[in-house]
């Protein structure tokens, strides 16, 4: 059985400190209204967006920057560009900021926050949000060169898949392609040669409107008790790769900063406490089904006075907490993602790697 890890699903760019930056035409978001029934022009519109975030933040990502002030450069940039349209106002899902060993779901609070150091290694991965289509693409930076065969490894698996996905394409075959890779490079720290690893419960996944984690699983590795005969259709993937120098899998580190998602869609489990049932009725108005964490929360209440909520809605299970994601024997991770749209025009096959650009 797959871990509760798996429904997750979670970028890249040897660009030591500089890179060619996307320089593109960007969509008109005042075009959105005119196709809201249209996914693939929403995701062209919020791939454009994502692009010039991108471009955006690149001069900023240097040693001593803080991962709270990257956070609202990202999303206050995003909001702005999408007109705080839907949901999380334009914002797909809180910008996962990943150091070192952690590969996924890191997002700085109030209580958590982490500086960039010289031989940080970090993973920036957001979202945009257009008429409910989410784009989610990701890319690593590192300052110190020594990282470059791990960054190369994890991009060229996640261009392997991007590569070989299509519809009918079998699933299963589709991951173990990606690891055979992934695993030819090695990578020389300080001394010692580390094989690259696949992170093989980390993964990609399908994109529902609204959703982000459709339900589909994407391995970037041969996982054996993966469904034989499950099959890409048309649809939205975020094609995204994990490798690590040290470990094949992650595990949560429960009590630092946690990404939240809505599970009841109503209050029915909480009609014994009325304060806790109108404080998630809350959360329900303002977050839907779209996932959420801490630094939102922080502008609407204190901390002690929302944590040990929040925690009682985990126990009850009508939210569903993502907490950070670390190597499990230790390690450094990159990760690079890209969000494609795989179509079948009448027996032709069409794919469009929506967020690629010059910069990944
Ligand atoms: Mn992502
Ligand atoms: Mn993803």
């Amino acid at each position: 059985k797959t871990s509760d890890v798996i429904e997750h699903f979670s970028l890249d760019n040897e660009l030591f400190g500089v890179g060619t930056a996307p320089n593109e035409e960007i969509l008109s978001i005042e075009n959105a209204s005119n196709c809201i029934e249209n996914k693939v022009e929403s995701l062209k519109i919020g791939a454009s967006i994502h692009k010039h975030i991108r471009q955006y933040i690149r001069p900023h990502l240097k040693p001593g920057l803080k991962l709270s002030t990257l956070a609202n450069l990202i999303e206050d940039k995003c909001m702005e560009m999408t007109k705080e349209q839907g949901i999380l106002k334009g914002i797909g899902f809180p910008s996962s900021l990943s150091v070192d060993d952690c590969a996924a779901h890191f997002t700085p609070s109030k209580l958590y926050d982490v500086t960039l150091n010289k031989d940080s290694i970090l993973k920036v991965d957001f979202g945009v949000q257009v008429n409910g289509w989410i784009i989610d693409s990701a890319f690593t930076i590192a300052f110190n060169d020594k990282y470059s065969e791990l960054l190369k490894a994890v991009k060229a698996a996640t261009y392997t898949g991007i590569k070989n996905a299509g519809v009918d394409v079998n699933i299963k075959e589709w991951g173990k392609d990606i690891q055979e890779v992934m695993e030819s490079y090695e990578v020389n720290l300080d001394g010692e040669t580390y094989p690259v690893q696949v992170i093989q419960n980390l993964g990609g996944h399908n994109i529902l409107k609204n959703k982000i984690h459709g339900g589909t699983f994407l391995p970037g590795a041969h996982i054996s008790y993966y469904p034989d005969n499950l099959r890409f259709q048309e649809g939205v993937y975020a094609v995204e790769t994990f490798g690590s120098t040290k470990s094949n899998w992650v595990e949560e580190r429960k009590n630092e900063n946690t990404i939240y998602m809505n599970k009841a869609f109503s209050t029915s489990k909480l009609a014994k406490d009325k304060n806790l049932s109108n404080f998630y009725a809350k959360l329900l108005k303002k977050y839907s089904t779209m996932p959420y964490c801490n630094r939102y929360l922080d502008l609407d209440y204190e901390s002690k006075q929302y944590i040990p909520r929040m925690n009682k809605l985990i126990e009850k299970q009508v939210v569903s907490a993502y907490p950070p994601l670390h190597c499990k024997n230790g390690g450094m991770t990159a990760q690079y993602e890209h969000t494609i749209y795989l179509g079948d025009n009448f027996g032709v096959p069409n794919k469009i790697v929506l967020s690629e650009s010059t910069d990944y």
